[in-house]
């Protein structure tokens, strides 16, 4: 269902809720079995207890109109069968109950890994996009629980059907056009139950971008990221007040549908009670006039009363459904987002040869008019270190992710080893590469899964680990931590122990190195590191790149200077290309800038 739709057809609505009830049949078959037996016999039991009164209470009149001494044995028998359904009734409830909670469990389990399963894998491009963010948000939102509410909802559909029809069957065996007129004057309920069901669907639609500003700002207000700054600019009260706002807001517009829908069902409600009464009038008239017994009296009042609960309750499965169905087009069209850089049969070399070369690449991201990069000619050959240098928001770190194929060049191509990415299978591809991004993750984790998941397939005891961390430094800031390479970083969890940023970004590198990478990408990898670090980085760096590539992306011309080949970005495109010494002898941007640099350290 494309996005800006909110109506579903009757087809597919059907076929929505095949799809939710395959989820609840995956998320859990025992539970889905369980609960549907249990349906069948809930569904009859109603029926059953209604007959009973009407025996007890025959019974009993049969026994009145006896001479005494009399023999109530006969009333008694009857009394014990409709306590014994009774019983059951409350047996069957109590373990549904349960039935319903492990299956809603299950599902919900089950749901919450598809969309994880999705959201690991589609295309880094999507998430630098609202639209996905609202996407995701009402999928996450709705996705969890509705299969199971849908699978509820038929579950409660049949009961109620059978129930009803059980009752029904009754009423009509009684008066044909009672039947008729108690069912016509429950059908404005169902109109009203089903039209709310849109309107809520459509105004939560609306709220979405509200509803994630308001998810927002509370992560403003309440994560460590922004404690700091919230404190120190003032800006709690300022957030308190607007996230009040947008709660108001929404609190309104909720209200004011709700207080609509309230106004509509008592109406309706209205409507359905005076037709009982009318039919329990027509059936005192008719005890009256001797034609029923006083137990046929109680036993068809009875069914009036419970035929409109479970009508009641039916009409309210079908609007559950229907709503589930609405908002589980949601979760599908989350699942249904499509891949655009899809995996190609060539398998990826395990040592690369010629490495990458970018042959006219130009690219603009998704919904954005301005090329990024415009018509780039360049290569990443093994065994050399490739510097990057320019302005912020040239491209340099646009070019790592078209390398990684996050993205897919607009126009040109970059080959591998000869071969074009696309031909080449992702994961492999991406095995293959090493980053350190600018932003790279914190995992609040130990310090051996911080640096061992830079290569899951690896070995991830001491020494492998310790080795990495002795090239980025990584090693002396973990030696002085309690549990050492098992100690946790960051403080969200217990025993955790927080890092500053410099030692994070050893951390960083380290698992960088870790990955038995052909291409090592480090973008700004020095930034937060002192000089003295960052001097014995690349000098063990150097050592042990051995026939691997480089891409260094810096803005310091002393780690700069060290890399075997310069390339200057600048405008979309490389304006100059060479060794340090070549460029400052060149005398252009280059020159221009390292002497800038190089002033300032004087
Ligand atoms: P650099 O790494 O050289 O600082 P980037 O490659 O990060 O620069 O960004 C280059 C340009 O692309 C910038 O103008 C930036 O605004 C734009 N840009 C970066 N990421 C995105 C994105 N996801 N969507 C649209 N534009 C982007």
């Amino acid at each position: 269902m494309p996005p800006s739709r909110t109506r579903i057809t009757a087809r597919e609505h059907a076929a929505l809720v095949r799809r939710a009830l395959a989820v609840v049949w995956a998320g859990g078959r025992g539970w889905t079995i369980a609960s549907f037996a249990l349906l069948a016999v809930q569904g009859l039991l109603p029926l059953a207890s209604l007959y009973v009164l009407k025996v007890v209470l025959d019974t009993i009149q049969r026994v009145l109109a006896m001479p005494a001494p009399r023999d109530a044995h006969a009333v008694v028998l009857a009394v014990g069968a409709l306590a014994a359904l009774a019983a059951l009734t409350a047996l069957c409830r109590a373990v549904a109950s349960w039935v319903s909670e492990g299956q809603s469990l299950a599902v919900t389990d089950h749901v919450q890994r598809m969309l994880h399963d999705k959201s690991v894998r589609v295309d880094l491009a999507y998430y630098e996009t609202s639209r996905y963010y609202d996407t995701l948000h009402r999928a996450q939102q709705e996705g969890a629980w509705r299969p199971t509410l849908i699978a509820r909802g038929v579950v409660e559909l049949l009961q109620g059907a059978i129930s009803v029809g059980g009752v029904l069957a009754l009423i009509v065996a009684f008066d044909v056009r009672i039947a008729g007129v108690l069912m016509v004057a429950a059908l404005p309920g169902l109109v009203v139950k089903l039209g709310f069901a849109n309107r809520l669907y459509r105004l939560r639609r609306t709220q979405t971008q509200t509803e994630r500003k308001e998810q927002y700002l509370h992560v403003v207000m309440t994560s460590d990221q922004h404690a700091r700054e919230v404190r120190l600019f003032e800006l709690g009260g300022e957030m308190i007040r607007r996230y009040g706002e947008i709660r108001a807001r929404l609190r309104s517009e909720r209200l004011s549908l709700g207080m609509r829908l309230a106004i509509s069902d008592f109406l309706t409600q209205i409507l359905a009670v005076t037709a009982m009464f009318a039919a329990l009038g027509y059936a005192i008239h008719l005890t009256l006039a001797g034609a029923l017994t006083l137990g046929g009296l109680v036993m068809y009042y009875q069914a009036f009363l419970r035929g409109q609960g479970f009508l009641s309750e039916t009409i309210q499965a079908v609007a559950t459904l229907y709503e589930g169905n609405l908002y589980l087009a949601n979760f599908y069209e989350f699942l249904a987002l499509e891949e655009r850089v899809t995996d190609g049969p060539v398998a990826v070399p395990p040592t690369w040869s010629q490495g990458f070369v970018l042959e006219h690449v130009s690219f603009r991201y998704p919904d954005s008019d301005h090329h990024v990069l415009d018509d780039v000619n360049l290569s990443v050959a093994p065994g050399q270190v490739l510097a990057i240098v320019g302005e912020n928001g040239s491209g340099k770190t646009t070019l790592i992710k078209l390398l990684c194929r996050f993205y897919d060049p607009t126009s040109g191509v970059i080959t591998l080893d000869g071969t074009p990415l696309p031909s080449y299978d992702i994961a492999g591809l991406r095995r293959g590469i090493s980053v350190v991004f600018q932003d790279y993750v914190q995992f609040q984790l130990t310090a051996r899964e911080n640096i061992g998941f830079g290569n899951l397939g690896r070995d991830q005891g001491d020494a492998n680990v310790a080795a990495a961390a002795r090239l980025s430094g990584a090693d002396r800031v973990i030696a002085r931590l309690a549990r050492r390479y098992d100690t946790t970083l960051g403080k969200w969890f217990e025993g955790g122990h927080e890092l500053s940023v410099g030692q994070w970004q050893k951390v960083a590198v380290a698992r960088a190195l870790f990955r038995d990478a052909q291409l090592i990408v480090l973008d700004e990898p020095t930034a937060s590191m002192d000089a003295r670090a960052e001097a014995e980085f690349f000098e063990g760096f150097r050592k042990e790149l051995g026939g691997r590539a480089a891409v260094l992306i810096s803005h310091r011309f002393s780690t700069v200077r060290m890399a075997d080949r310069i390339a200057v970005l600048e405008n979309g495109g490389i304006s100059e290309q060479g060794t340090h010494d070549e460029l400052v002898a060149r005398g252009g941007n280059y020159a221009r800038l390292y002497a800038l640099q190089a002033r300032s350290y004087q």
